[in-house]
């Protein structure tokens, strides 16, 4: 029996705000979507919780937070962002919880976007390959931190000086989740993903992977995504829609 179609994800918004663990995070499947809507003229901003500094055995972490926010920077760029902001919170070490909560519920009242992004947050990618400490909890939190944003009685502490609550997010979308319902078309992007991932190079060379190709790495998920809605290659997101009704 074939799998459920995947539906295209809406397109009638403006802002979003992408929020992930790592560097590199959005760049392994989320970036050519976000090259989509950039290219509709949308806004998209970055967050990355961490600076991804625990991330490459061979480089300490006080050179490799530099070198990948540098990346991160860069690759952002080539998909049409130019806000990445750095929360600094300590990469490998995550928690979920209140004090994670409450950084992120910050950066959605100052952004105050319509779509948030984050990345796949559930016990696997599928199969057997584990998903990693850190995405869970920023995918958790960032759920929860989406509507601790609109109650101005969670962390009042942030409001006033221009802060206001915020409760305009529609939708949180989580990229490559294995529970996937919906698609992005990136047939047309593909190529500015590859480059987004390809800019991270101190990370794709820390890792040691021998013959890591971006291209064929990305092409593969997408090909297999894009049968999911009958296009040559799409990303696919597992949709969470927040408040009640509707
Ligand atoms: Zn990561």
């Amino acid at each position: 029996m074939d799998p459920e179609p995947f539906q295209a994800l809406p397109e009638e918004w403006e802002r979003a705000l992408a929020i992930v663990a790592h560097p590199d995070d959005m760049e392994f499947g989320a970036a050519a979507a976000v090259a989509r809507w950039t290219g509709q003229g949308k806004q998209v901003v970055y967050c990355m919780v961490t600076s991804g500094e625990a991330g490459i055995d061979g480089i300490e972490p006080d050179r490799s937070r530099v070198l990948r926010e540098a990346e991160q920077v860069e690759s952002a760029r080539i998909v049409g962002v130019d806000v990445v902001q750095f929360l600094g919170l300590p990469d490998g070490i995550l928690e979920y919880g209140v004090p994670l909560r409450r950084s992120i519920t910050e950066v959605v009242r100052q952004h105050r976007p319509e779509i948030v992004i984050t990345g796949n947050f559930r016990d696997t990618f599928g199969g057997r390959n584990l998903n990693q400490a850190g995405h869970i909890a920023v995918g958790k939190a960032t759920l929860d931190a989406v509507r601790d944003a609109g109650n101005r009685w969670v962390f009042p502490e942030q409001l006033g000086d221009g802060l206001e609550p915020w409760g305009g997010v529609t939708e949180v979308w989580a990229a490559g989740s294995p529970d996937s319902g919906h698609g992005v078309d990136i047939t047309d992007t593909f190529p500015a993903g590859v480059a987004s991932l390809a800019a991270h190079k101190a990370y794709i060379d820390g890792l040691g992977w021998e013959n890591f190709d971006p291209e064929e790495f990305l092409e593969g998920f997408a090909r297999s995504t894009g049968t999911r809605m009958g296009v040559p290659m799409a990303t696919g997101f597992e949709v969470f829609a927040m408040g009640w009704g509707g």
